[in-house]
C-alpha cells in the first residue's frame, strides 16, 4: 500500500487533461517571498515531483491589493479568493523530458493537466 510511486521516466509525453481529481496529490504553501503560493506534489500521471508557483496580485487579474487588505486592516475579513490548489488547472512540471516531448512544450513534464476539488 505504498502511496509514494516512483517517477515513470519512460511514460511518453501526452497532452492530456485528466479531469478533476478528488485525491489530494498536491499541497500548497506560501512562496518564499510571500508574493504567492507554491503548489507542489507528485504528478498523478508520471508520479514525478512537480512544483508551480502562483503569484498573487498580478496586475490585470483583478486581485490587485489583496495583501494590502490582509496586512492593513486587521479585523476586516479579506474577501475569500479561491486557493490556487483548487482554483487553477495544474500542469505536470516534473522537469523530466518525457519521450516524444514536443520541441516547445508549455511545461517540461509528461503533459498531464488536472484540477483538484476535494
Ligand atoms: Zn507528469
Ligand atoms: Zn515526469
Amino acid at each position: 500500500m505504498s502511496r509514494q510511486r516512483s517517477h515513470d521516466y519512460s511514460k511518453p509525453y501526452l497532452d492530456e487533461y485528466l479531469g478533476t481529481l478528488t485525491t489530494p496529490v498536491l499541497t500548497q504553501r506560501a512562496s518564499p517571498d510571500g508574493g504567492g503560493v507554491v503548489v507542489s506534489g507528485a504528478c498523478p500521471r508520471c508520479h514525478g515531483r512537480t512544483e508551480t508557483e502562483h503569484r498573487r496580485g498580478v496586475p490585470g487579474t483583478g486581485s490587485k491589493g489583496i495583501f494590502d487588505r490582509l496586512v492593513g486592516q486587521r479585523g476586516t475579513p479579506p474577501e475569500p479568493e479561491p486557493e490556487p490548489l483548487v482554483g487553477e488547472v495544474h500542469f505536470c512540471e516534473c522537469g523530466h523530458p518525457h519521450p516524444q516531448l514536443p520541441p516547445d512544450p508549455g511545461f517540461v513534464g509528461c503533459g498531464a493537466s488536472w484540477r483538484f476539488q476535494p
